[in-house]
């Protein structure tokens, strides 16, 4: 192995072999004392001391960021299987890797490249100090993970933590305070600045495009890839942070192409990066409000006032969370009462009881992930059961792990704590007696409801706020009313010529990532016939 990586990699690389998995953590800290950057793991599952899962477990407290790969023999892919969920595993190479050329190279190249693409930005060293129960903290934490920036953490009430506050002049009274590289201390920052400081582009660089599309969800990284691909100037513009609620998913099982599942972290990191690489340009933490047609121009402005124009618009801005309504959830929430954010918290509530609402499969996902940690999980459903809302592989999934309990026909009636959730009134729905628990930590997936009031007025909405477009817009294929052309709209076009919806945002979608991306490449394709007829 070392001799084939050497043969294609050794003038670029320095390719380090160890005899045991200990000798190889030795050689990995060295590594690390001297400031040196390590890009891929290759471990053997079958080693002496240790397994290849446990290696690399260990490894990744010292190298995070490295790609990790694991060598395994048929018989063993089983392991490698649950490896994917233990370490986050990037690939697994099955023995015998012959001919290198088609076998090794090509995940070798692929590991390097994403590498390369997310740990080399001048974030390296970015350290982040908060407070494990501060709201803000958890957002910044949050933010960062999700657009894929690595960072350090350190608790405000902690020796280094509280050298760097000392040292940046700063108190624990604001907090996060975040360091950059090159040693400047922002208190507390905003989004935009955050991104603006870690390589993040934020401003479009043109103001006229061929095609904006407003979502960085599936649906429109999708749209965003097939439209910089076949030569639209394409810029994709997105409120947070690129993934969408896929981007929060610890591992989809059903998208097509990844038999053993992706995270969302890595079906974005790669998404981005294609869509990079055909020339769109991404933009984070530019919230769209408002969308205005000038002729043949579409025009997007964004929350400062400002403004870029296209040819068409894809709007992909998929749905949000719907809010717990019990008293008491407001004003938790991010201080122990989490939405969807399961994944950037899992380490921070680990060994502790968790209280899942929701019978969707993704809190049936956040379930299973949190177990790993949380002493106990426990989900609370308003129905008598998962089998109306959950997937049939998910219920199987949790009725193995003990550590997980399905409480059925029960609601949140009331959250307590002081500065972090302490405690939780559970009500039962049928007798509406109800039980007070402790509890330190509760994650709400309730479903979800698109944010389109800024549409109003500008294109035809469903009553709950979906956009409407194609054959569904009243009137069918034959919608006429204000409708300035002689031809119907095209399918996934809403009530304005050159404005299409993808994904979950377009009323009577499938809401999956699968038919989010699909839609994003049909927008294009429709784009193009629409630029072509006008
Ligand atoms: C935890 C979880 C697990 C899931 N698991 C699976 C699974 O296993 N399999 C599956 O098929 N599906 C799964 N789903 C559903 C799937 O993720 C969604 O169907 C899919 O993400 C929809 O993609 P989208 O691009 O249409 O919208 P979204 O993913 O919702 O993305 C929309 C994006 O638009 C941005 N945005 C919104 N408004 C604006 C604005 N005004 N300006 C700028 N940007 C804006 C948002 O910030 C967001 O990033 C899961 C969902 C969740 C929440």
């Amino acid at each position: 192995m070392a001799r084939d990586l050497r043969r294609k990699y050794g003038e670029r690389h320095r390719i380090v072999r160890a005899e045991s998995a200990e000798a190889a953590l030795d050689a990995l800290r060295q590594m690390k004392l001297r400031g040196e950057q390590v890009a891929v793991l290759l471990a053997d599952y079958r080693m002496p001391e240790m397994n290849g899962i446990e290696f690399l477990e260990q490894a990744m407290d010292i190298y995070p960021g490295a790609r990790r790969a694991l060598l395994t023999a048929y018989a063993d892919t089983g392991a490698a299987i649950d490896a994917i969920n233990v370490v986050d595993l990037d690939y697994y190479l099955l023995k015998p890797w012959d001919p290198p050329e088609e076998k090794l190279y090509p995940v070798v190249d692929s590991l390097l490249e994403s590498w390369l693409a997310a740990d080399h930005r001048p974030v390296q060293e970015l350290k982040v100090v908060g407070h494990r129960w501060s709201a803000r903290s958890s957002e910044v934490r949050e933010f960062l993970a999700r657009n894929q920036v690595p960072y350090r953490w350190y608790a405000a009430d902690e020796p280094e933590g509280r050298r760097l506050l000392e040292a940046a002049e700063a108190d624990d009274l604001a907090l996060p305070v975040v360091i950059t590289p090159d040693g400047e201390a922002l208190v507390e920052p905003a989004d935009a600045e955050l991104a603006g400081k870690v390589g993040l582009a934020t401003t479009p660089s043109k103001d006229f495009y061929d095609l904006i599309v407003i979502g960085g969800g599936p649906a429109g990284l999708g749209a965003a890839v097939y439209g910089a691909s076949e030569g639209l100037r394409t810029v994709l513009v997105e409120r947070t942070a690129t993934g969408g609620q896929a981007g929060q998913s610890s591992r989809i099982e059903n998208y097509l192409g990844f038999p053993d599942g992706v995270s969302g972290a890595q079906l974005t990191d790669r998404a981005r990066r294609q869509a990079t690489k055909f020339g769109a340009e991404l933009l984070t933490t530019r919230d769209v409000t408002g969308l205005e047609v000038h002729g043949p121009a579409r025009t997007v402005r964004f929350s400062d006032g400002t403004a870029i124009d296209a040819h068409a618009v894809i709007l992909a801005t998929g749905v949000a969370y719907r809010q717990l309504a019990a008293p008491g959830v407001n004003d938790l929430t991010g201080l122990g009462v989490f939405y969807g954010s399961a994944l950037t918290e899992a380490t921070t509530c680990a060994g502790h009881d968790v209280y899942i609402v929701g019978g969707a499969n993704s809190a049936g996902q956040a379930a299973v992930y949190l177990s790993r940690g949380a002493r106990s999980v426990t989900i609370l459903v308003r129905g008598p059961s998962l089998r109306k809302s959950m997937s049939h592989y998910l219920i199987e999934q949790i009725e193995k792990i003990p550590r997980i309990t399905v409480r059925t026909c029960t609601e949140i009636a009331e959250a307590h704590g002081d500065g972090h959730l302490e405690r939780l009134t559970l009500r039962d729905s049928n007798t509406g007696g109800t039980e007070v628990v402790d509890a330190q930590w509760l994650f709400v997936f309730i479903g979800a409801a698109p944010l389109t009031g800024w549409l109003d007025g500008v294109v035809h909405r469903d009553n709950r706020g979906f956009v409407v477009a194609g054959p569904d817009l009243p009137g069918g294929g034959d919608w006429l009313a204000g409708w300035p052309l002689d031809r119907a709209p095209y399918h996934l076009e809403t009530s304005v010529p050159g404005i299409f919806a993808a994904g979950d945002v377009r009323a009577e979608s499938a809401k999956r990532v699968a038919s989010a991306v699909g839609e994003g490449a049909m927008a294009v394709m429709l784009v193009h016939r629409y630029l072509e007829r006008t």
